[in-house]
Formats: structure tokens, sequence, C-alpha cells
């Protein structure tokens, strides 16, 4: 920070020179660079930390690693070239010495530390060779008062000081409206300060402000901000929530004695309740004329797919098309392949549309999609290409939504937009996810969405035992895939996953794949990854699902959707190097048969006593959502949110993690403001949300 403090001087002087006279200009595009263009977005541009420049140190007092204020007298002050050229002084006071040293400078700095000088510096104290030392520190004359109140540091961006931030907001301050928008009854029920009062405190703190309040944002004045940001985030969801219910969808009413009824007869299982609940909410959210916006959350196997082939039946029969998009084309082909195997033999004509078509049956899916003749189209993002036009998409549904941009859902949500008697339509949209988001997480993220979820497994099914073996047992792991494979099961090899480098993740595959083919001679061990061509991809897992290959060497390229129920045995290297969540996803792909399924959990010891509990959370519960909740617990909440990779951004004060109960109560507030307080309501907005209702538009 002293270095920055320093850098923000330097440019300071040299914007000076630059600019004669008119260094107002550049200070204001930098603000502007910031996002303050008017007072009220610089009241809420809230300090990042604050310093304590209210009393003088000792030296001998100082302890590196912290930031320290001392005074003395420069004893020594040269330029020196060794080890590189900089400015180099000793400052001495009653207790002690300290070593200030400047890798860049300027003659005016050199200057103000000249031997005889008294002054004051603050910087961060760190052990150099000559003893404590700081760099480049922030100096100023000795003897001057010292502030009262502790100093706010702002979040800033290259060029603008922490001095030119402070002035331009406390010019705000005394301009912008700090009236209150929230009623005073809000405020009482949850022990709300003013926000007049928690802005200046927040930017001035008084003298006994607790500093450790302050840094941890647990005092009132922060608990005030908070709450405010995520009052204005629930605001604009359920704002959002409500433009949906004023746009227009076609209804697509199900038709009785139609397709729908038809596919239920002919299913070969029979449904769990959870699923016939899920496929009721969806049923009569189509049925409406307004689009549909719903998140479907099932655990891996929970049988998401012939949820989304009922949905699919209901827009059918009314008239409309579908359009499913999948995120790799392993999954889409599979989607495909069921859907069509469902919906074929009761006259549904579904068209597959992914990048590795050739140009002819490309040509032939583009038309049958222009011309309504394809009802259901299953495909990867090659659905969102310009070419693609549908005659009257009634449905999108996206699988593993979580892999698509926002900008992906609403690519393909706008070729199915039309017009009906001058109002625009918007197909219904059903987003289906297997990481499951904590209740908390999709309460408050998700709230201009409906979630409905799966939370029952279809029956019959053992859950997979899961074991823990260290790497060194290697042999024991392969007799065991051999014992299944002469059962006539067979089972998955996962690769590690190498983070730092795709290359390298693939030359794992690949040796993995050879050393076991040859440890396994009698085998038929086959390889799938991300770089194979979309050909031999398809083909490999084709001979798998086929019962060609016995053992199938992976990358995480199977960790979504795949459904080969006869595979029962998975083994996963180096498991200490996943998420837990992908782990599970991972686990999700045996078990889905009526045997006994077995998913090994190999580790590289020694194993942290942390990796540890992780990779024993597996083991213990199979619950995604219990899974997901210690995932959140030990990571945070950034792996759960990929929905909305920009919606974080609307949080800048506020944290999921340890903000919740605030949460919950902003959540709880909203209706009573929006229904009673409309005044206030769109005060609030206006304050906290100018510039970024964009990120909603989802
Ligand atoms: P996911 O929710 O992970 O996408 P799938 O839709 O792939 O799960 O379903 C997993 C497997 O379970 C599939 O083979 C599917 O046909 C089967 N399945 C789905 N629902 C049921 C059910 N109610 N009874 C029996 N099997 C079912
Ligand atoms: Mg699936």
């Amino acid at each position: 920070m002293a270095a920055s403090a320093a850098s923000g001087r330097a440019s300071r002087s040299a914007a000076k020179k630059r600019t004669a006279g008119q260094s107002g200009s550049l200070v204001e595009r930098k603000l502007r660079h910031l996002g303050l263009h008017e007072p009220s977005d610089f009241i809420v541009h809230l300090p990042l930390r604050y310093e304590d420049e209210t009393h003088i140190s000792s030296i001998a007092s100082l302890r590196p690693g912290a930031a320290g204020q001392v005074e003395g007298e420069v004893i020594r002050s040269e330029v020196q070239f060794r080890p590189r050229r900089q400015l180099h002084a000793i400052l001495e006071d009653d207790s002690g010495q300290l070593v200030l040293r400047w890798l860049n400078f300027y003659p005016s700095q050199q200057k103000q530390v000249e031997a005889g000088k008294r002054i004051r510096v603050r910087g961060e104290v760190r052990s150099g060779f000559g003893g404590y030392e700081m760099v480049h520190p922030k100096v100023s004359a000795a003897g001057t008062a010292l502030p009262e109140a502790l100093t706010p540091v702002y979040p800033t961006t290259d060029g603008l000081s922490q001095l030119s931030l402070r002035k331009a907001i406390d010019n705000a301050l005394g301009a912008a409206d700090l009236s209150d928008t929230l009623p005073d009854a809000l405020c009482k029920r949850y022990g709300l300060i003013p926000f007049a009062d928690a802005i200046r405190v927040l930017h001035h703190p008084p003298a006994n402000v607790s500093y450790a309040d302050l840094i941890e944002r647990g005092h009132p004045a922060w608990v005030r901000i908070k709450f405010d940001e995520l009052l204005a985030q629930q605001l604009s969801l359920a704002a959002a929530r409500a433009a949906r219910r004023k746009q227009k969808a076609c209804a697509l009413d199900a038709v009785p004695g139609g397709l729908v009824q038809a596919l239920r007869r002919s299913l070969p299982f029979s449904l769990t309740a959870a699923q016939e609940r899920v496929i009721a909410d969806i049923s009569s959210d189509l049925g409406r004329t307004f689009p549909m916006h719903r998140l479907l959350q099932g655990d891996v196997g929970s049988g998401k797919t012939i949820v989304a082939a009922f949905a699919a039946a209901q827009a059918v029969s009314s008239g409309c098309q579908v359009a499913i998009m999948a995120p790799t084309e392993i999954l889409a082909e599979q989607h495909f392949h069921k859907l069509e195997s469902w919906l074929k033999p009761l006259g549904v004509h579904t068209v597959w549309l992914a990048g590795s078509l050739s140009a002819k049956q490309r040509k032939a899916a583009l038309d049958a999609a222009a011309s309504g003749q394809a009802q259901l189209v299953v495909g990867t993002t090659a659905l969102i290409q310009e070419k693609v036009a549908f005659a009257k998409l009634g449905l999108v549904i996206l699988d593993e939504q979580h892999r698509f941009g926002v900008g992906q859902r609403l690519e393909l949500s706008r070729k199915g937009e039309g017009l009906q008697d001058g109002q625009a339509l918007i197909p219904h949209q059903l987003n289906m996810s297997a990481t499951p988001i904590p209740r908390t997480l999709a309460m408050t993220f998700f709230a201009d969405l409906d979630v409905s979820a799966i939370d029952e497994l279809p029956p019959g099914r053992s859950p997979v035992l899961t074991k823990l073996i260290a790497d060194s047992r290697r042999d024991e792991v392969l007799s065991s895939v051999m014992a299944e494979v002469r059962q006539g099961r067979q089972a998955y090899w996962v690769c590690p996953l190498v983070e730092e480098s795709e290359a390298l993740q693939l030359q794992t595959a690949v040796d993995t794949h050879a050393r076991l083919a040859s440890a396994l001679p009698d085998m038929r061990v086959g390889l799938v990854h991300g770089k194979l061509a979309t050909a031999e991809k398809q083909q490999i897992m084709h001979d798998f699902r086929a019962g060609l290959v016995d053992l199938l060497v992976a990358t995480t390229v199977i960790e979504v959707g795949v459904d080969v129920p006869n595979a029962s045995l998975m083994i996963i290297e180096h498991a200490e190097r996943f998420g837990l969540a992908q782990l599970h996803q991972l686990r999700g792909r045996v078990g889905r048969g009526d045997r006994q399924s077995i998913c090994v959990l190999m580790y590289q010891t020694p194993l942290s006593a942390i990796a540890r509990q992780r990779l024993r959370a597996l083991y213990e519960t199979a619950d995604g959502f219990e899974i997901a909740q210690r995932d959140l617990d030990l990571r945070g909440p950034g792996e759960f949110l990929g929905v909305r990779q920009s919606g974080q951004e609307l949080l800048r004060f506020a944290s999921l993690e340890t903000d919740i109960r605030i949460a919950e109560q902003a959540r709880e507030a909203v209706n009573e403001l929006r229904a009673h307080y409309p005044r206030h309501a769109h005060a609030h907005l206006r304050r906290w949300m100018r510039d970024k209702q964009d990120f909603l538009r989802t």
C-alpha cells in the first residue's frame, strides 16, 4: 500500500506537468473510470479498509508485517547503486533506527528525506538486511497534528491518489441526498441505523469507533449498508420477476388424451413422486400466457431427462417446437437418443444439431427446424448459431444450465421470439441443473426464478459404496477392476485433474490408458477425452454403451450426464484435486443399474487433514444438497453461481458467506416494501442499482 501511495504521488505530479493547471480533468476521468459520476455514486464508494494514523509509535515497538507510523530524525540519506539504484535513508528516534528505501523516486522525495530533517513516516514494516525497514513509506513533516479518527482507504485506480479520491468524496458528501430510502418501521424492526449516519460513520469514523468493528464490517453502519445492498438486489430480482409476468408467451395447454398421456403410458418405469410433482409444476407454468422461467434442480441420476421429455411433449402437442441445448456433444447426443426413443414411437419428429454434422446433414436439420417439420431439436451450442431459425419455438430447455453463459441462454431464447398482436412473444424456458445449490443461495440468487427440485432418486438404486484408498494400493484397485469386468460389468477410470495445463492433462490421460491397457491385457480398454474428434468420441461412447469396451479411461468429459447403467465401478485418481460437487457428479455415473456400485477415490499420500475431511464428506453422504452445503462451507459460493457470473458483482459489501441472516431479512422486507412503500422501493433501487439493471436481464 505504501508503494501505491508513492506511485499515486508520482503520477499526480507527472499529471500536473502534463496538463498544466487543468489536472482536475484527469482526476475526473479517473473518477469516471471508477464509475463515479454523480454525488450518489461517491457516497456509496466506501472504504476498503482504514488506517490508524491517530498515534505515533516508537521505532522499537514496530513489528514486521504490520503497518506503523513513527517520527524521528534522518541521520543518513543517500542514493545507492547496489544492488540497484535506490534512495536509502536511516531514521532514528529515542528507541532505535529504521531503514527507509525507495526504488523509484523523484528529486522532491530525495529532498524530503535529507539528513538532519525531522519527518513522520508511515508504511508497512519489513525485515530487511539492515534491520527493520519500510519500502516506499508515506512521508510528512514531523510534529504536525495527528488525525483524531481512522483514515479511510478507498478502492482506487492507477494514478488516482487516496487524497484526491477523499477530497472528491467529501465534496460529494456535502452535495448528495442522504435521505433514507427505508421507512422507519422497517429500520426499527431490523434495528437498522439511518442511512445518513451509516454513510458518515464509514467515510469519517469518529474517534471512538472500534477498529475491529469497522474492519470486520460488523459495525451497525456496515450492517445498514449491507442490508441496503442486499435489499436492492432482492428488489431488482423481484422487479425482473414482475416484468417477466408482463411479457407474453404462447400458452401451451396440454391436450387431454394427447401426447403427454401417450408418453406416460409408454414409459417402461413409473415416475417418482418428485418427478410427478415437478412435471405438474412445469405443466401449469407452460399453460400460462407469460413465459416460464424455471430452474429444475435434481441430483445426478434423479431423472431430469424424462421431465424434460414431458415438458417437450406438452409443447409439441400444442403445436410448438422445442429446443434442448446441452453443453457437450456427448451429452447432447445421449439426450437425442433417449428423447427419440421415448417420443419417436409417438410420432414426434426429432432432429439433432451439433458441430460435427456433415454439411448435408446440417442443411437437412436446419431446414427441418426452419420449416417447423422438426418438432424437437436437440443439440449443443450449435443451436444458437446465426443460421438456425425455428418456425415456432415455444419452449427452450437448457441441460446443465450452469455451463452456459448468460448470453448463450438469451440467444437461444431469442430464436423463439415472435410477435402476436403487436406484442413480443417470449418462449418458455426450463433450466436444468445437477449441481444442487444450497437453499439459502438459491433463494437469494434466483429470487426471480421459480425453483423446483427432484429430491428423490428412482427406486431400486442402492447407494454407491464409496471407498478412500491410497495411491500406493493401486494393485488392489486393479484386481477389483478385473473382478468387476469378469462378472460382465464395466468400469470408468477417471484421470487426475491437471488444472495448470490442458496439454498435461491430455498427456496424463494418454499415459494412464497405455499403462492400464498393458496392466490389464485381457481387457478392452478405451480412452475418451476432450481433445478427441467428435466422431471418435461418439464411437467410443457408443462402444462403451454397447458393452464393447470394459474399462473406459476418461478425463472429466464424462462428468456430466453420461448414462450407462451397466457401469458399476468408478476409480477416480487424485481425488483430492477435485471439488466435492464435481466428485459427486462423477460418482453419479455409476449406481445407475440395480447392482451394488463402487466408487474408489484414490488419493496421493500424504493427505492433509483438511483434504481427508473433504473426501470423507463423500463417503458420509450421498445427498448432493448436503455435499453442496459442505462445499459451500469449505470453498465459498463461487462454485455455485456460474449461472449468474455477473450476479456476484451486484454485491460489493455484503457477502453471502457471512451475511446470510441479513440476506434473509432483506428478502423478508422485499414484498412489504413493494406493496406498501413503492416510492421508497423506487428510490432505493435508484440509489443502489442505477447502472446495474442489465445484469438481471437473463
Ligand atoms: P439426470 O437427472 O442425472 O439427468 P437421467 O435423466 O439421466 O438423470 O436419469 C438417470 C437414469 O434413470 C436414466 O437411465 C433414466 O432413464 C432412469 N430413470 C429416470 N426416471 C426413472 C424412474 N422414475 N424410475 C426408474 N428409472 C428412471
Ligand atoms: Mg442429465
